[in-house]
C-alpha cells in the first residue's frame, strides 16, 4: 500500500542524497504510481539527473535497505529491498528530464492517450522526447528534448496535467478544454472535523490534540471520540460529553482571552448499530455541534442490510458526516457490501457530508467513489481521524487522494472557517 511505499520510498531517496556529495544529483524525483499518489502500489520507480550515474548506481546498489541487486546496468539499476517492494533507478540526461519524468510516472493509459494525440501533431513520444514523424509540419526525424514536464505539455499544446489526474479519466480532454479543477492543496485545509482523545480510543487530552492543530495552523479542531458500547476502551455518554463541552468551553475561553482565533468544536463518532439505529440518542446528538456516524461492527452483514442501516442513519437529521463509509482497511479488510451509489445519492439528497478518511489504511472513500460524490452534490470532509498528534501529519493521503478525485476547496467543508463549515451542515 502507499502509506508503506512512499515513506520507504522517500527514505531510500535522502539515503541515496547522504551517500553522494552535495551537487551529484542534479535532479531526483519519484515516479510511477507513487507519484500519483495511487492507493497500492507495485514496484518503486525513481528518476535522476547526474552527471556522474556509475557513482550513483553503485551508492544505490549498497544501500542499507538493499537486499539484493536485480540487475545493474550504466544507467539504470533494479534492486530488492530488506521490506520485500523491488526499486527502478534510472539517470537520464538532462536535456531528457521532462520526457523521462512523464514518461515514467505513467500511467501507461495516459501515456497511450497522450502518445496518441503526439502522432495526431505529426510526432512520436517516447522516454527521451518527441522524434518528427514526417506527417506533421517538422521534417521527419526532427527531435525535441524537453528540460521539465511542463515544456512537453505545453508543447503539445495542453497545461501541466498534475500526477494525480493521469489515469485516462478525461483528464487530457479537460486540459484541451482549459478546465482542469483547481485541485485542493494541503494549504487549503483549515481544521478537522474527525478525531480522537483519551475519551475514547486516542492517546493524548482534548488540550494536546488541540495544542498539535493550533501547531499546524488549523482554526480548529473537532473532538469526536467514539460513543459507548463499541467494545474498544472508554467511548462517550451524555455524561462523558458534558465533561467534555466543559473543558472545550474551558479553553475556548482561554484562546479568546488570549486573542487567538484557534476553537475546539464537540462532536461525537457516533456508531451505526447493525439495525441502523444510532449509538446516542436523539436529544444527545442534538447538542453537539458534529455528528459523526460510522460504522465499526457488524461489517459483515449482506448489501441489501447494511445498506439499508447506513441509509437510515444518514437520514437522522442530526448526522452531519458519514465517516469511512466502506470500512475497508487496505491490503486487510475489504469493504463492506455496501450499495455506495444508492448511499451517496442519499447524502446528496439529505446533505450529509461524506468523508474521505486520509488515513492510508483506509482512504476511504477512494479516489473514484469520491469523485462520484462530488459530482452527485455531496460535500467532501476530509479528516485524518487522529488518535495522535502525529497522525495529524497523515492528511497528505487525504490531500492526493482528494485530487485524484477532481476535487477542489469548494467541494471540501474543511477548507472554510468553522463558522461557515457548520453553516453547510444540515
Ligand atoms: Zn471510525
Ligand atoms: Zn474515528
Amino acid at each position: 500500500p502507499l502509506g508503506v511505499a512512499r515513506p520507504a520510498l522517500l527514505d531510500l531517496i535522502a539515503q541515496l542524497q547522504a551517500a553522494l556529495p552535495a551537487g551529484a544529483l542534479a535532479q531526483i524525483a519519484p515516479a510511477g504510481s507513487l507519484r500519483r499518489w495511487k492507493e497500492t502500489i507495485g514496484d518503486l520507480d525513481i528518476l535522476a539527473v547526474s552527471a556522474e550515474p556509475e557513482r550513483v548506481m553503485a551508492a544505490f546498489q549498497t544501500l542499507p535497505p538493499v537486499t539484493q541487486v536485480l540487475a545493474a546496468g550504466r544507467s539504470k539499476s533494479r534492486v530488492q529491498l530488506a521490506n520485500g517492494l523491488e526499486c527502478d533507478l534510472r539517470v537520464v540526461e538532462p536535456r531528457h528530464w521532462g520526457a523521462a519524468l512523464q514518461y515514467f510516472t505513467g500511467s501507461k493509459e495516459h501515456n497511450v492517450a497522450l502518445r496518441e494525440l503526439a502522432l495526431k501533431q505529426g510526432w512520436s513520444l517516447n522516454e527521451y522526447g518527441l522524434t518528427a514523424t514526417g506527417r506533421g509540419q517538422a521534417p521527419e526525424g526532427t527531435e525535441r528534448f524537453f528540460a521539465t514536464e511542463e515544456a512537453l505539455y505545453t508543447f503539445l499544446g495542453l497545461p501541466w496535467i498534475p500526477p494525480e489526474l493521469r489515469e485516462d479519466r478525461g483528464e487530457i480532454a479537460a486540459a484541451q478544454a482549459a478546465s482542469l479543477p483547481p485541485l485542493i492543496a494541503a494549504a487549503d485545509i483549515q481544521g478537522e472535523v474527525h478525531g480522537h482523545t483519551t475519551f475514547s480510543d486516542g492517546q493524548n487530552s482534548i488540550a494536546e490534540m488541540a495544542a498539535a492543530a493550533r501547531a499546524r495552523g488549523y482554526r480548529y479542531w473537532l473532538v469526536s471520540d467514539h460513543s459507548v458500547g463499541l467494545g474498544i476502551t472508554g467511548g462517550v455518554d451524555a455524561a462523558k460529553l458534558a465533561q467534555q463541552r466543559a473543558e472545550i468551553d474551558r479553553l475556548n475561553a482561554q484562546w479568546q482571552a488570549e486573542r487567538s482565533d484557534f476553537r475546539l468544536a464537540l462532536g461525537v463518532e457516533v456508531e451505526i448499530l447493525a439495525d441502523g439505529s444510532l449509538g446516542l440518542a436523539d436529544d444527545i446528538l442534538a447538542t453537539l455541534d458534529v455528528v459523526v456516524a460510522s460504522i465499526h461492527s457488524s461489517l459483515r452483514q449482506e448489501r441489501e442490510t447494511i445498506t439499508a442501516r447506513c441509509l437510515a442513519a444518514v437520514r437522522n437529521p442530526h448526522v452531519d458526516i458519514l465517516g469511512h463509509p466502506t470500512g475497508r482497511l487496505l491490503g486487510r479488510r475489504p469493504p463492506t457490501e455496501l450499495d455506495v451509489e444508492r448511499v451517496l445519492q442519499v447524502c446528496a439528497e439529505t446533505n450529509t457530508v461524506v468523508e474521505i478518511n486520509a488515513h492510508p489504511s483506509r482512504l476511504d472513500l477512494n479516489d473514484i467513489y469520491a469523485r462520484r460524490a462530488a459530482s452527485l452534490g455531496c460535500k467532501i470532509a476530509i479528516s485524518t481521524d487522529a488518535h495522535s498528534p502525529t497522525d495529524m501529519a497523515l492528511l497528505e493521503y487525504g490531500i492526493h487522494t482528494a485530487r485524484r478525485a477532481w476535487l477542489s476547496p469548494a467541494d471540501v467543508i474543511n477548507t472554510r472557517p468553522l463558522a461557515e463549515m457548520l453553516a453547510l451542515l444540515k
